[in-house]
């Protein structure tokens, strides 16, 4: 071999390096960020935040037309937790299914399904596509053998996703989805379930007692006042003793369910003991807090319950309102603020049965001195 053609076939192959070493990188770049896409999918903690990723974020992320998913959602464990979700732009749709028969048709043998769409599939699957699917990629969810859902991911480049094409990164993606799924639905329940009182569906009282620190803490962040109602049924007892314990539940339900259609989203309502309500108003001053507490304190006492045998009846309320001026509190007062405005508003509902019942008033906040040699421990 001539000094020449050593000299070529050297070139060569430092060609067929440089090429081989490009691949490889490009290669550990898609794998990188593969994982980066996998730690955000197991780091949702809300379902609303795992869509979003998925509906918004993936068609950037991996370049698609189209991403569309279908989630098998029999007793609405998923849609109660979507209550104030905001629905991804069009041409992305989130579709929940009561029955498997869609899922099943999709997938007869619960397999990933990749390539051209065929027209079924172009119409179950991306049925609102604003750009042409030329290829797809249908992930099948499944969590302990049952299809919970589709995942269906839609391109405008007829080579993105060929049949003849091993696929194993979206074969562990739609596993990860799967289980992410229904971690979050799950976790976000069984939360729901341990915050909220049983009987009336609103918070609980140790829930309250969370998101009055919260509460507080985001009023003085933003400077703002934060009002506190407490409401106690009047003579409740003697319904229970004339109607039964069932009417008297049933009162209480009403009365948690008329809370919650007259407030604000932002408010939060509590039952707090056993015929007593709390409400927190943010961002609520006094005469607004103290407007607030009278009106429902006046529909309260126009309500009209039935017994049993559908006999009416009202009851009265008394209200205790307490506030909480806008102030910049140190985060190691909130626990202890909190409880002074509590305790606050069940001075003025004492007050208010007092004088009388079915009656509003109002008790100054004391703001607790604040132990010094505490905070610099
Ligand atoms: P007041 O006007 O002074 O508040 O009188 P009251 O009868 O409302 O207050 P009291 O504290 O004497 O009685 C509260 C009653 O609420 C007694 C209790 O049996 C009843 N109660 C507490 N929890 C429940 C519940 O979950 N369901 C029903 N039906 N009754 C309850
Ligand atoms: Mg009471
Ligand atoms: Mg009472």
């Amino acid at each position: 071999m001539s000094l020449n053609e050593l000299e070529k076939e050297n070139q060569e192959l430092k060609r067929t390096l440089r090429l081989m070493l490009s691949k490889a990188e490009r290669n550990e770049s898609v794998l990188n960020s593969f994982f980066d896409v996998e730690i955000r999918l197991l780091s949702c903690a809300r379902l609303s935040e795992l869509l979003d990723l998925m509906l918004i974020e993936f068609k950037d992320l991996f370049k698609l037309s189209n991403v569309n998913l279908i989630l098998f959602d029999p007793e609405h464990a998923a849609r109660t937790l979507l209550d104030d979700y905001v629905p991804p732009p069009p041409g992305n749709t989130l579709q929940f299914v009561q029955s498997q028969r869609l899922l099943k048709s999709l997938y007869p043998n619960q397999k990933l399904i990749v390539g051209a769409p065929s027209e079924a599939v172009r119409r179950e699957a991306f049925p609102v596509a604003d750009n042409p699917i030329e290829s797809c990629a249908l992930l099948p969810l499944i969590r302990q053998n049952c299809l919970i859902g589709s995942l269906h991911l839609g391109s405008a480049d007829a080579s993105r996703y060929t049949q003849h094409v091993r696929y194993d990164y979206i074969q562990h993606l739609a596993s990860v989805i799967s289980v992410c799924i229904e971690n979050c639905i799950n976790q976000e329940n069984l939360h729901r379930l341990s915050s909220i009182d049983m009987l009336t569906k609103v918070h609980n009282r140790r829930s309250f007692d969370q998101e009055i620190v919260r509460e507080l803490s985001r009023a003085s962040r933003a400077n703002h006042s934060l009002a506190c109602l407490f409401m106690d049924l009047d003579h409740f007892k003697v319904v229970n003793d004339t109607y039964g314990h069932q009417t008297g539940d049933r009162v209480l339900r009403t009365v948690g369910l008329f809370l919650g259609k007259q407030l604000r989203k932002t408010d939060i309502i509590a039952r707090y003991g056993g015929e007593e309500f709390a409400v927190l108003l943010p961002n609520c001053d006094k005469a607004r807090a103290m407007e607030i507490a009278d009106t429902l304190r006046q529909k309260l006492s126009r309500l009209i319950f039935r017994d049993e045998n559908a006999k009416p009846f009202r009851m009265t309320t008394s209200v205790g309102v307490s506030l909480c001026t806008p102030a910049n509190y140190p985060k190691e007062s909130l626990n202890n603020i909190a409880y002074q405005l509590i305790q606050s508003a069940d001075k003025a509902v004492y007050e208010s049965k007092h004088n009388g019942r079915d009656q509003v008033s109002f008790t100054q906040f004391q703001e607790p001195q604040i132990d010094l040699s505490q905070m610099l421990n």
